[in-house]
């Protein structure tokens, strides 16, 4: 390999673009590069350090440049990571990971920048600026206290010891859920005690058995192996007509990494602990105030939510723990007046079928891809004013598979570039489907001096590759993640913000996030939309009327048991962040346990430890913040029903509606707080009436 210097010189990750050259980027380059840069952008901050002043071009440009230039390359590397992976960039980008997260807290805990931030906020100038740049120097200011750059010295250190510390415990949290997760196995050699499994289910649990060193075994003869992995765990219980397994595998489940040598309950106090002691630190009352101080969301806010919700999904729930009753019942199950944990998703799967028999592989062939992502781009130039044409050439691509487009406005103008990558390639690609920036709009990075530089996304999915003269066809499902992840680029390609911190999806509070995502989801579900999207591939005809009405029928299907599921999480999680006294009278165990005497329609078992588990908020970035899915869901739905109020069916009312869409959330980005923007939108603030409504769980008016 090059030594760091001779591979700076020349190498694509630091030159200057129009689009980044994605198809000459290895992973040679990227040692030396991202090495070089960090090494670049530590200048800049000193310079920035010795001459910053409270002003925006003394202070925020300079600023903006730095953050911007190490978003995009290591946006870059981090694509090609997931579209194009290989053992050498692995670990190439793993070498470098430490360096570049140093700079980052370098950065974030500068006290020069947090200190000429504060002076910029109490100068005459504060009045001069606009909205978005109040926003921004507010949103610094509360990032730099929230990173503990506001403490005197002394109680900065104990600061840093139990970030620390929480590092380390939420680490050793997720290891021991993997590690029992793995530690889990159950072997099974005869046939009758597996029924029902389906085909796929049954390769898996055979693939798995031969990975443990039964090498003969196959999906129809055995042995199989049933572990506690998502997919093989929920294919038992959806499944497998052996009851006494499914109560094992539940049992089992539900028990990780609570006893002997893999116990997290432990490992939960410390963590509940020191966050409390960081919340205090920090001049709050309880660690969900922390998470929520870079919310939309407050806690009351999100607590009335919950409970909202809450009740009006409770008799839905309960009528449908009546419902598989019944329909056990009628089936013959000996366990229909006894159902428990591990009946409830064995007998929704079997009512599921004989009420919707939708097969999924069935809908494919009226779901193309070419189709539907000219439906897509027809329904973004009706609601938005856009059009969207290929670009195909104009920037190099990771693939030869993968598209890019430019986006344009009603006057013919470019105001945005995406990619979409389309096919599944297993061996490099992750799975999935996803979206993100590769540049945001911004004033300050202007390419000519003049205009705004222009945004650019990407988008990625995993469908079939087409075959032959076959196009690629798609499930009704991977439907709706390429309309969900369209609505995420939109969000970053229609902005109009041109402060580049704030623009697009920067800046946007994590809990808003999802609402043009989710928002586009709905239109699958509009029927002149999805009936002008699903036509067979080789015959043209329309996809028949009766699978119209059970895809709408399955969108409700066992809604409020649905819901109080999440509920459940969300509430555990607030109440574990706000009341919770660790040491104290009550255990975790108790308090979820209280929790769960309000949200499910049969308590949990006395042992249920789920807690053990709980990756999302005891290691993952959802503490105090899991209620953010059903948060999203009441925006969007809320959103998406000002087309419903206008009506779906007046093409003018919707290109209105659609047009203050666009003004509003696609176009103000992180520039504006996320409320006042609804609010903008919607005219009030939200409500969860259209997504009580949509999931059938709003009792309708007399
Ligand atoms: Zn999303």
């Amino acid at each position: 390999m090059a030594d760091a210097g001779a591979g700076a010189k020349g190498n694509p990750l630091l030159q200057d673009f129009d689009f980044p050259p994605f198809d000459v980027v290895k992973a040679k380059h990227v040692r030396p590069g991202i090495l070089a840069l960090l090494k670049e952008l530590e200048g800049d901050l000193e310079e920035l350090e010795r001459t910053v002043e409270p002003s925006w071009p003394k202070l925020v440009e300079p600023l903006e440049k730095i953050v911007d230039r190490l978003t995009v390359v290591w946006g870059m590397i981090s694509h090609l990571k997931a579209v194009k992976d290989t053992a050498d960039l692995r670990a190439a980008i793993e070498e470098v990971q430490a360096e570049k997260v140093k700079f980052q807290l370098r950065l974030g805990q500068s006290k020069p920048v947090y200190n000429a931030f504060k002076a910029l906020q109490e100068s005459p100038d504060w009045n001069m600026l606009s909205d978005a740049q109040k926003r921004i120097v507010e949103s610094k200011i509360k990032e730099a206290v929230l990173n503990g750059v506001a403490l005197e010295d002394g109680k900065r250190e104990e600061f840093n010891k139990i970030e620390q510390e929480l590092e380390k415990l939420s680490t050793k949290f997720e290891e021991n859920v993997l590690d029992a997760t793995k530690k889990f196995e159950k072997l099974i050699t005869d046939r009758k005690d597996i029924e029902g499994l389906p085909a796929t289910a049954l390769g898996l649990a055979a693939q798995t058995a031969v990975s443990k060193g039964h090498e003969n075994a196959t999906p129809d003869n055995g042995p199989w192996v049933i572990t506690l992995d998502a997919p093989s765990f929920m294919a038992v219980m959806q499944h497998a007509r052996n009851r006494a397994l499914r109560e094992e595998i539940y049992r089992a489940y539900i028990t990780r990494a609570s006893s002997g040598d893999i116990d997290n309950t432990l490992i939960i106090d410390q963590i509940l602990k020191l966050r409390l002691e960081k919340a205090k630190l920090l001049g709050y009352n309880n660690y969900a105030e922390v998470s929520m101080a870079m919310k939309m969301a407050t806690v009351d806010k999100a607590e009335e939510l919950l409970e909202k919700l809450r009740s009006a999904s409770w008799d839905a729930a309960v009528q449908d723990m009546e419902d598989i009753k019944h329909f056990s019942k009628s089936q013959g199950a000996t366990e229909s007046d006894d159902l428990s944990h591990w009946d409830i998703n064995f007998w929704s799967e079997r009512l599921r079928e004989s009420k919707f028999d939708i097969n999924e592989e069935e809908l494919r062939p009226y779901f193309s891809l070419p189709k539907v992502m000219e439906g897509l781009f027809n329904l973004a130039r009706t609601l938005f004013g856009i059009e969207i044409e290929a670009a195909d050439g104009l920037a190099p691509v990771w693939n030869s598979d993968v598209r890019f487009y430019c986006v344009k406005d009603s006057s013919g103008k470019p105001i945005a570039y995406f990619y979409f990558d389309p096919y599944s390639r297993p061996s490099e690609k992750r799975g999935g489907a996803w979206m993100d920036e590769v540049v945001a709009r911004s004033r300050v990075l202007s390419r000519d001096g003049t205009s705004a530089r222009l945004p650019v996304a990407h988008m990625v999915c995993n469908q079939t590759p087409p075959v032959g003269n076959k196009p690629s066809l798609m499930t009704f499902r991977e439907v709706g993640s390429v309309f969900h992840e369209f609505g995420h680029a939109l969000q970053h390609m229609l902005t109009k913000q041109d402060e580049g911190l704030v623009a697009g999806i920067r800046g946007i509070e994590c809990d808003a996030v999802e609402l043009p995502s989710q928002f586009m989801v709905n239109w699958c579900y509009h029927k002149d939309t999805l009936m002008g999207i699903a036509k067979h591939y080789e015959t043209g005809e329309n996809l028949p009327e009766d699978v119209y009405i059970k895809l709408l029928a399955a969108r409700t299907f066992r809604a409020g048991s649905i819901s109080l599921h999440q509920i459940r999480f969300a509430s555990v999680d607030l109440q574990l962040h706000t009341k919770y006294v660790p040491g104290g009278p009550e255990s975790v165990y108790d308090v979820d346990r209280r929790v769960s005497e309000r949200t499910q329609v049969i308590p949990p078992l006395p042992e249920d430890r789920f807690l053990c588990s709980f990756i999302h908020i005891f290691a993952g970035g959802y503490a105090a913040g899991y209620y953010s899915y059903k948060w999203a869901e009441v925006l969007s739905a809320d959103a998406f029903s000002a087309f419903e109020d206008a009506g779906l069916d007046d093409s003018k009312a919707v290109q209105e509606t659609g047009q203050r869409f666009r003004e509003t959330i696609l176009a103000l980005g992180g520039g504006k707080a996320p409320l006042q923007v609804f609010i903008e939108f919607r005219g009030r603030e939200p409500s969860p009436d259209a997504l009580l409504r949509h999931n059938g769980l709003l009792p309708i008016a007399a």
